[in-house]
């Protein structure tokens, strides 16, 4: 053989062998890229029974998207969706799409081929998969995963966010919720608040209920209106017996609270809450300064008190520099107004003690000095005191462990919600989203945290 043919045939041999190993190792990488995948969801979302089969990035109703198809595990049994054991196979229905967390901006779905199955105790029954509950489009986690996000931003935003819709978004947080009424534990309630809270325009009322007790704070229950029946149907949630171990039940005024209350929960000291007192201390001098200011204009007079609501309204120390003036100068006139305002500065005194019986003797002789200033609208505050004069007084004998903080948080964080859920309209909405926000609710347990 020629030497020049010898060291060709090796040249030859060498660059198969390169282009072989090249081969081998774009076939490699091909796999490889197909695996990740699959090998980081057998990590974070792996199925004793099911198998992750392909993972192909392919288009699905005008925009690319990740397809996952999920397949039976050799030999296993599928699990009736009637009574959740294992069952004989019966047929397959046709495949239905799943859809998980997005990756990269790209939508994921899961592809699978859906089994019956022919049970013993239910008969033909579609089978229950692991990763979804029902007739759910969305996969669990993934639901897990928009209510999570739909606790720090609105259902819009999520929406937007995660490129579904509203109604998805929805239905996520809708499951979480009832997931979590339906898990959590009731016990060691001793410390309840009721509030009636308005909902929608005009008047609307919704009722809650919410667990005061330091350790635990959280809404436990709303229902319509804010009539007897309303509170009674509280109370049957809740239980005779927890109702009856209940040690402190707060509440506004509110005639139905108050006597249903008194029938159900007869073992609690039935506390009237402080910010409600408050509030109704700051409607009355409200009405006093409209029809006031109404009058010195038909009459003729300065309008002084021309945007002097807040000066009246709010604490003295809270007040601006600027608010701080105009009080001064107000107080310069013999209005109404004014004395309704120095009324109220004194009643807050009324806090200060710690006796029940000397903040008793207080609160008698401030009633008497209201009853005298012809103050109508003040006239009634101190009437409506003197009718609640007990209940007023628990505050004390209860040692004051019930700052009017507590519940005036809550007030103030459901008006939140129910002010962004306006849109929703609906009465299950604004249930479902403050269940959401305020229920301190227990979540499906995950094996990877997702968020
Ligand atoms: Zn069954």
């Amino acid at each position: 053989m020629q030497p020049g043919s010898q060291k060709r045939e090796r040249i030859q041999e060498h660059l198969l062998r390169e282009s072989a190993i090249n081969l081998l190792r774009t076939r490699k990488r091909q796999t490889g890229q197909q695996m990740l995948i699959k090998t980081i969801l057998n990590k974070c979302h792996k199925f004793k029974s099911f198998v992750y089969q392909h993972v192909v990035l392919t288009w699905y109703c005008g925009e690319e998207i990740i397809e996952v198809t999920v397949v039976p595990r050799k030999n296993s049994k599928a699990i009736c969706s009637g009574c959740n054991t294992t069952a004989p196979g019966y047929d397959s229905l046709n495949e239905r799409r799943f859809e998980f967390i997005p990756l990269w901006g790209y939508r994921v779905f899961f592809l699978y081929v859906m089994r019956r199955v022919n049970c013993k105790t239910c008969g033909i029954k579609v089978e229950q998969v692991p990763w979804a509950k029902g007739k759910k489009e969305l996969t669990t986690t993934y639901m897990q995963y928009l209510a999570f996000w739909a606790e720090k931003l609105s259902w819009q935003e999520v929406a937007r966010s995660f490129k579904t819709s509203w109604e998805k978004v929805f239905s996520a947080v809708e499951y979480i919720v009832e997931f979590g009424l339906a898990n959590r534990s009731l016990e060691g309630i001793t410390a309840i608040g009721v509030d009636e809270v308005a909902w929608q325009k005009g008047h609307a009322y919704l009722t809650v209920a919410y667990q005061i007790d330091r350790e635990n704070t959280r809404l436990l229950w709303i229902g319509r209106d804010r009539t007897e029946n309303t509170i009674r149907r509280f109370f049957e949630f809740l239980g005779p017996e927890r109702s009856l171990r209940l040690e402190h039940v707060c509440s506004d005024m509110w005639r139905p609270y108050v006597k249903v209350i008194a029938e159900l929960a007869c073992n609690a000291l039935h506390i009237l809450d402080r910010f409600h007192i408050v509030a109704m201390l700051n409607k009355a001098i409200d009405e006093v300064r409209a029809s006031e200011h109404k009058k010195l204009i038909a009459d003729g007079y300065e309008p002084v008190l021309k945007k002097s609501r807040w000066c009246l309204l709010k604490r003295k120390q809270n007040l601006t520099a600027s608010q701080a003036v105009s009080l001064k100068t107000l107080l310069q006139y013999n209005l109404k107004s004014v004395r309704a305002y120095l009324l109220k500065e004194d009643f807050h005194a009324f806090w200060d003690y710690v006796s029940p019986a000397w903040a008793e003797t207080y609160l008698d002789k401030w009633c008497t000095r209201v009853m005298r200033s012809k103050i109508e609208p003040m006239k009634k505050v101190a009437k409506t005191i003197r009718r609640h004069k007990s209940l007023i007084l628990n505050w004390f004998r209860a040692k004051k462990q019930f700052s009017s903080g507590i519940v005036e948080g809550l007030n103030t964080k459901i008006k939140l919600t129910t002010r962004k859920s306006y849109g929703f309209r609906t009465y299950r909405c604004t249930e479902i989203a403050l269940y959401h926000a305020l229920g301190k609710l227990p979540t499906p347990e995950m094996t990877h945290r997702f968020y």
